[in-house]
């Protein structure tokens, strides 16, 4: 098992899956920040490397990728569910563009994000 699976198997436990919406939602430890509550888990990326905080998703996403994110990103939630791992249901984006979750799943209606994918309503 590569140390990156790791990290996936232990987002997988801690998180459960809403069939009807495919969710996965993180079950966890949770933080709030403006308001809204994010899945936090403290680990490392590499053997080597320190231990930090780390939002579930970004984990998640990073992890799926193979990639990392810079502190210019953002991974939104297309689901408006900001406690979700779906990497199907994440997207990577400039903080700008960031406004999901909010207006679009409120309204129910999304407008659209410049480039970036719409908002996934159920
Ligand atoms: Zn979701
Ligand atoms: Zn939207």
């Amino acid at each position: 098992m590569t140390y990156f699976s790791h990290i996936e198997r232990l987002l997988w436990l801690k998180s459960h899956t809403l069939v009807e919406k495919q969710c996965m939602l993180w079950v966890g430890t949770t933080i709030n920040y403006r308001g809204v509550t994010y899945g936090r888990v403290k680990t490392r990326l590499c053997k080597t490397g320190s231990c930090k905080n780390y939002y579930v998703h970004i984990l998640a996403f990073m992890m799926h990728n193979h990639t990392f994110i810079t502190p210019h990103e953002v991974i939104s939630h297309l689901c408006g569910n900001s406690l979700c791992l779906n990497v199907e249901l994440l997207s990577r984006e400039p903080h700008s563009v960031n406004c999901r979750g909010k207006f679009c799943h409120a309204h129910n209606s999304c407008n659209g994000h410049f480039d970036y994918l719409d908002c996934i309503l159920f």
